[in-house]
């Protein structure tokens, strides 16, 4: 039986496509940025991710340059803001590394609007959990930041289940979405209860590194067995092997958004092909058990 094509997904009011553009590795001068954001965008890619602490790393020049690169696109082309759901994160401050009390987040959060030279964050996320903080007060910090029309939804990201239950628990409307890692090299969402606390309380997954950060299209550092498989499937509805490890992030009933990483226009539009991809159960299984490298009993 073949799974569901995926469609739309939708983050509160927002529909956005199965695919997302991520902006980790956003590094670029300000043309070629706007060309990928606009590439995304005409791909489907409406959901752009971003977070302050983007720029650290990969080459950036520090804490809040990939946010400061997209308000930069945002002003050179009138109209683009309006045109994506604009989802950052905060929380992370290093060297602490995590901050996610009420004073610092909504900082956090008014820094990230001046950066992205925006009135409103369409989606914002806590980037990681802070131990340290009670649920209650994270809570008041972000249902202050809706409250104040400076965010329209909240999220998570790296939160256990039970992370996730302590903070909806003390809000008064429902977290949209919970951004955790999801591949077919990595499997942990699919067996800790992530994905199926997702569907319980309504959250869209939003799933990170849905190439293993590139190794699935590499190889590198991945499973002789599931590349096989991967390859198998990838030959038989003729894509490349990178659309089909998108098409299982796709296939789960979460109905998840895969965040792509690439910095290549070439490669977003290529990202699509995993769309038309058409995986049976019996496809999904396969995966799922070369990933593992053990038969399901
Ligand atoms: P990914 O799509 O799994 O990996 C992207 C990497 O794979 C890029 O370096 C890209 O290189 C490479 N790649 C893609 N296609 C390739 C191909 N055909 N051949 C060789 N290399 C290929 O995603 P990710 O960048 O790890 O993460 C995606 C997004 O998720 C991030 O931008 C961020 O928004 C989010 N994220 C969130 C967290 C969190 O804690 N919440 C953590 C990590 C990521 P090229 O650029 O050269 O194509």
């Amino acid at each position: 039986m073949v799974l569901p094509a995926p469609g739309p997904r939708s983050i509160g009011p927002f529909q956005v496509g199965p695919l997302a553009f991520g902006c980790w590795r956003f590094i670029d001068d300000v043309g070629s940025a706007a060309h990928l954001v606009e590439t995304a965008v005409e791909s489907g890619m409406n959901l752009i991710d971003t977070a302050d602490v983007y720029g650290l790393d990969f080459k950036g020049v520090g804490f809040g340059a990939a946010e400061e690169i997209l308000g930069k696109v945002f002003a050179a082309r009138p109209g683009l803001r309006d045109r994506v759901i604009l989802a950052t994160k905060g929380g992370i401050s290093l060297p602490l590394p995590y901050d996610s009390s009420p004073g610092y987040l909504i900082t956090a959060c008014e820094e990230s609007l001046r950066r992205l030279g925006v009135d409103v964050i369409d989606l914002y996320q806590i980037h990681r959990p802070d131990m340290f903080t009670h649920p209650a007060e994270v809570a008041s910090a972000l249902t202050k930041l809706r409250a104040s029309g400076k965010v329209r939804e909240v999220g998570v990201s790296n939160y256990t289940v039970p992370q996730v239950e302590a903070l909806a628990a003390s809000l008064d409307f429902p977290l949209a979405t919970h951004q955790p890692e999801f591949s077919a090299m990595h499997l942990d969402p699919m067996r800790d209860g992530t994905l199926d606390q997702c569907m319980r309380l309504g959250l869209t997954p939003l799933a990170y590194s849905p190439l293993g950060g590139g190794r699935l299209a590499t190889g590198q550092g991945v499973r002789g067995e599931l590349l096989t498989m991967l390859d198998r499937i990838a030959q038989r509805e003729q894509v490349e092997r990178t659309s089909v490890a998108l098409a299982f992030v796709l296939a789960h009933p979460s109905r998840p958004v895969a965040i792509v990483g690439t910095q290549k226009a070439s490669r977003l539009t290529k990202a699509v092909q995993a769309l038309k991809v058409r995986l049976d159960r019996r496809d999904v299984y396969d995966i799922l058990q070369a990933s593992e490298g053990v038969p399901l009993p």
